[in-house]
Formats: C-alpha cells, sequence, structure tokens
C-alpha cells in the first residue's frame, strides 16, 4: 500500500506543534536529494555544503550506497551484539587497516563513541594506578566539542551546552588548545587521557597543529597516558586523509568516529590500540544497536566509493586549491571575513561578525552551509564533490559578501 502524499503546506505547523523546540532550524523543508543538491518543498536547488553536518559522505543517494542498504535491508538487517555477521568482521577489518594494529566497537553516534572513550580513559586509569576511581582526569580542549550525553557533554566546556545539566561528570580539565605548556601544567598523578578532536569542529573550525600534536604525544608518553582523539567530524576522509590526525603522522591510542562513517546511516565507533582495546572485557561495555548488519553494510558502501573512485586524493588536491580561492576572499573583503581555517572539505570562514544573517543570504543564493562557534561559517561539502562544485560555491559566497560589503 503506498503511504498518502505527505501534505507539504503542513510541515512548519507539525514542528511548531508536536516537535521539541531544541534547535534554531533554517525555514526550509528538504524533500529530495542527489548528488550535491538537495530541493525543498518547493522545488528550489540548493547546493549542500552542510552534508547533513559532514555526515552524506557520499552526497545524497549515491547509487552504490542506495544498492548496498537496498539489498541488506532485504536480507538481514539487525541481529544484536549477541552474534557474528560477516559485514561487522569485514567493516572492523578496513578501519584496522587504516587506523593501525587495534580493535574497533560498533555503537550510533558520535557522543556514544566518545562514551567509549572516557570509558576507555577510566579502565585505563585503573591499570595505571591499581585502583578504581584513583585515577580519572581526562585533559580536554576548550572550545572542544564531544557530544550531548554525559561523558561528551562533560568533555564539552561550553556554557550554551552544559548550562542547566550540571553536575556533570567529574574529572574533566581544560587546556587552550596548541598550546602545549597548557595541558603539560593539567597532568598529575590521577591522569589517564588527553582527549582531543584533530580538527575542532563546532567550536569554529580550529586544527591542531603537528608541533601541538606531537608534543602531546610526548606528554601522554611521559606520564603513561592516552592520547584519545574525537574523529567524529574531521575523520572518514572529511580532510583528504582517511582520519585527519594522518597529515601530523603522530601515533594515537584510540580514535571515536562516527558522522560520515555509514554515509548517513546512524553508527559511531570507537577504535584502539591492541594492548588499550584489550581493556574491554565482555561484559563491561555494549550496545544494542550498535555495528548492525544493515548499518555495517552502509559504511562498507562508503568505504568501496571513498576506494574506487580515489576520493582521497581528490578532496586533498581539490582542498588545496579551493582554500587557495577562499582566501582570494578574505583580500577582497577584509571587513566581513577574518580568516579561512581547516583544510580539504572542512573549512571555516572566519567572520568579522555573526554568521547567522550570511548563513542566511547564502541559503537565498542557493548555498547550504553550518554555523560554527568564533562567527565561523563551516563549509562542509561531501566528499564526491567536484572542482565545478566548489567554484559554484565560491562564486555564491562572493556574490554573497559583495552584496554584504555594499550595504
Ligand atoms: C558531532 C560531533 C559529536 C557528536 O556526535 P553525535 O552523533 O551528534 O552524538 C562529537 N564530537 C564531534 C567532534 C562532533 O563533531
Amino acid at each position: 500500500m503506498n503511504r498518502p502524499a505527505i501534505v507539504r503546506t503542513n510541515t512548519a505547523e507539525l514542528y511548531d506543534a508536536y516537535v521539541m523546540k531544541n534547535y534554531n532550524r533554517a525555514p526550509l523543508t528538504l524533500v529530495r536529494g542527489q548528488g550535491v543538491a538537495v530541493w525543498d518543498d518547493t522545488g528550489r536547488e540548493y547546493l549542500d555544503f552542510t552534508s547533513g553536518v559532514a555526515v552524506a559522505a557520499l552526497g545524497h543517494c549515491h547509487p552504490v550506497w542506495v544498492e548496498a542498504i537496498r539489498r541488506q535491508a532485504g536480507e538481514l538487517i539487525h541481529v544484536s551484539n549477541l552474534f557474528r555477521h560477516p559485514n561487522q568482521g569485514e567493516l572492523a577489518r578496513r578501519l584496522v587497516r587504516h587506523a593501525g594494529p587495534g580493535r574497533v566497537f560498533f555503537c550510533n553516534s558520535g557522543t556514544e563513541a566518545n562514551e567509549g572513550l572516557i570509558k576507555l580513559a577510566r579502565l585505563h586509569g585503573i591499570r595505571k594506578s591499581g585502583e578504581e576511581g584513583r585515577c580519572i582526569k581526562i585533559i580536554c580542549a576548550k572550545h572542544a566539542f564531544h557530544g550531548r550525553t554525559f561523558g561528551g557533554m562533560s568533555a564539552t566546556p561550553q556554557e550554551k551546552v552544559q548550562k542547566g545539566f550540571r553536575p556533570l561528570v567529574p574529572g574533566f580539565a581544560f587546556g587552550e588548545l596548541n598550546n602545549l605548556q597548557s595541558f603539560a601544567d593539567l597532568v598529575d598523578e590521577g591522569t589517564a587521557a588527553i582527549f582531543l578532536e584533530t580538527i575542532q569542529g563546532e567550536g569554529g573550525v580550529t586544527p591542531c597543529t603537528d608541533e601541538f600534536l606531537w608534543g602531546v604525544r610526548q606528554l601522554c608518553d611521559q606520564h603513561n597516558l592516552l592520547l584519545m582523539l574525537d574523529e567524529v567530524q574531521c575523520g572518514l576522509g572529511r580532510t583528504g586523509t582517511f582520519y585527519a590526525f594522518q597529515h601530523s603522522g603522530v601515533r594515537t591510542d584510540a580514535i571515536g568516529m562516527a558522522k560520515g562513517l555509514a554515509g548517513g546511516y546512524p553508527m559511531g565507533a570507537l577504535w584502539a590500540a591492541e594492548k588499550h582495546a584489550e581493556l574491554f572485557t565482555p561484559g563491561s561495555h555494549g550496545s544494542t544497536f550498535g555495528g548492525t548488519p544493515l548499518a555495517c553494510a552502509a559504511a562498507l558502501a562508503v568505504l568501496d566509493v571513498i576506494e574506487r573512485e580515489n576520493l582521497l586524493e581528490k578532496v586533498k588536491a581539490n582542498g588545496v586549491a579551493w582554500k587557495t580561492e577562499l582566501e582570494q576572499l578574505v583580500a577582497e573583503f577584509p571587513r566581513q571575513v577574518k580568516a579561512v581555517t581547516g583544510r580539504g572539505y572542512m573549512i571555516g570562514l572566519v567572520l568579522q561578525s555573526e554568521p547567522p544573517p550570511y548563513l542566511a543570504a547564502l541559503r537565498e543564493a542557493g548555498l547550504l552551509a553550518v554555523v560554527a562557534g568564533g562567527n565561523s561559517i563551516r563549509l562542509l561539502p561531501p566528499l564526491i564533490a567536484t572542482r565545478e562544485h566548489l567554484d559554484r560555491a565560491t562564486a555564491i559566497l562572493r556574490s554573497v559578501l559583495a552584496n554584504k560589503a555594499a550595504v
């Protein structure tokens, strides 16, 4: 039986009446997507440089991805982790190939991946101190974003995230990103881990410098701390390497991932190096939905396309050229744009004023982008975006900036 067509004029009213008001949504109802394009309910087309906040790695409805989900949905969708399934084993193998010798745990979101990392740090603290509760400190960075559950939120030192929800999980301390001394000053006997986004996303697109990452690695080695990287947003090819930390060549102990992993199907995962992965023993952690045959089929399709279409190389090369183009905008409109940050397809445009009017103007001109902290606009095209797509976005940005400069 066919479902009756959704009455489009009604959608805004339905949201008003029935959906919780915890988001400032754009006044836009999207009904269809294909590649880098999405369409609203009036038939208007937009260039989607949000990718559903870095999720739709292959763009919308990539045929390989759609077919993988269709096929798996007709075969086996969910069995729980009481049993094995070939897809989960194969996906773990492929992720380990990228991350290094170790093991993977599957879950359903970024914050859940990070909860796993926080729990891993607690277990490492026990191994280190011989006692539960004595070595629990995790040092994170100011302006970080690690998610909305209690662990992730406690690791996220932003008033707008934490307000109303205290008391938080104890044991988190915060250093200045890219200031090694500020991290070193926080390390003590009771410290278990350092936990960082390789490139901060929500807080403004701010990368860790290579020098800082190497310094943190050394600090972790000196004090027997885990170096845990949140690659939920910047990982999975977004910057032109499979993980963003690979640009620096640094070694990490554990990685949290999610957003782009299954290309739009909800999925998270954490990887830990072998000697840390064994801290999780039967019964110590779990997830009912984690790593279902369907989620893994979607993720395997993403990895297949990334490899087959050589997307890492393309994102890397296109990203370098695009950033140069965008830096032109800083030169042309210094009173509107302060700087361009990030790399690959994770780019921040640091504005001189609040982003919302710019986001609205871009939307009017046919380009969807994401707000970020520090007056930044985030540009997160899908990994399949070509030079032509990037050029179109740059042209729209230029026209919007020229308009703003004129008023
Ligand atoms: C989005 C994000 C999260 C949270 O992911 P959810 O899937 O929304 O729980 C955590 N860390 C980073 C770096 C993110 O960008």
